[in-house]
């Protein structure tokens, strides 16, 4: 299929970004590696009259770190997240996620900004950035406000962002040195997960993030609670109160349940030793 007609129009500033969304709404929309938005467009999902391309605008980019915080730019992509040394030193979660995000050409031009926007359930970026308690950096006209990874993702599809603001940057306390694993079941690999698990050891304490089990990335405390007390088979009769998998193509919910299980063995004999 083609799309509905629309304008195209590119940014290099955050101003002309914050221009477009106050004048157009929700009539346009914002154009990063477009890898799941022109998708969209074709299959006629969403039809905006203005797509406002946001690659040139250089304060989306880059990642820093200061003070004990990696900063990620939104418009980093995949494969920009996987060579990064400092991702790599300070979030080495996100490094392992990489190459589990769809294929090489894909990873090349989707950028984490977009993976976050988008909110797929069945997406790595999302959960690692619950996993690694992350910050997002929303920007509009009137400044910048951060909002934690646990209150972004409210329901399917869904994000805390508001129409005039752009997904600016994404902020993590370092990780270095604390244990991660990145779990997850396809049929092929590269596909979307069944079930994904994004485990995060803090402290004395580990962050179990779930994908592909729910309307959002989600937590399950209690099974946190039990795997970080060494108890990994209570940790997964946990599981059965915590989660509540969908029924689809892929099978009943005691199938994800099932795997969900099966992925949490996995992550404990993953991070035993760290
Ligand atoms: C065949 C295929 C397989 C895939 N498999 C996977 C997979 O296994 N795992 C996975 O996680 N993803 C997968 N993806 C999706 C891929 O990771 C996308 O790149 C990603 O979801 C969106 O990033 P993008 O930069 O391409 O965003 P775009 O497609 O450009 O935009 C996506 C949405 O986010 C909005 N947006 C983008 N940037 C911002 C911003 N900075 N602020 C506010 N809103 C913004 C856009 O307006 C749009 O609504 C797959 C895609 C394809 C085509």
């Amino acid at each position: 299929m083609k799309p509905a007609p629309f304008a195209y129009a590119r940014a290099t500033t955050l101003a002309e970004v914050f221009d477009v969304l106050e004048t157009h709404g929700d009539a346009a929309r914002l154009l990063a590696g477009g890898q799941s938005l022109i998708a969209a467009l074709n299959l006629r999902l969403a039809s905006p009259s203005l797509l406002l391309d946001i690659n040139g605008v250089a304060a989306l980019r880059g990642v820093t770190f200061a003070d004990g915080l990696l900063r990620i730019g939104a418009l980093t992509r995949h494969a920009e997240l996987g060579a990064d040394p400092l991702v790599a030193q300070h979030a080495p979660l996100l490094a392992q996620a990489v190459p589990h995000i769809a294929h090489a050409a894909i990873r090349s031009r989707g950028s984490i900004g977009g993976s976050l926007a988008l909110a797929d359930p069945a997406a790595e970026l999302p959960a690692c950035a619950l996993a690694l308690e992350a910050v997002l950096v929303l920007a509009s006209r009137g400044g910048e406000r951060r909002v934690a990874a646990a209150d972004f993702f409210p329901g399917l599809y869904q994000t805390a962002l508001r129409g005039d603001e752009v997904l600016a940057a994404v902020e993590i306390p370092s990780r270095a040195g604390a244990a991660c694993t990145l779990q997850e079941l396809a049929r092929r690999h590269g596909d979307y997960a069944i079930v994904g698990l994004a485990a995060q050891r803090l402290g004395q304490g580990v962050r179990l993030a779930w994908f592909g089990v729910g309307p959002t990335p989600l937590r399950t405390p209690r099974a946190e609670a039990a795997f970080a007390a060494g108890d990994v088979a209570g940790a997964q009769a946990a599981l059965a109160g915590e989660l509540d998998p969908p029924e689809d193509l892929h099978g009943p919910p005691a199938l994800r349940l099932h795997l969900a299980r099966v992925l949490l063995g996995r992550a404990a004999a993953a991070l035993k030793g760290h």
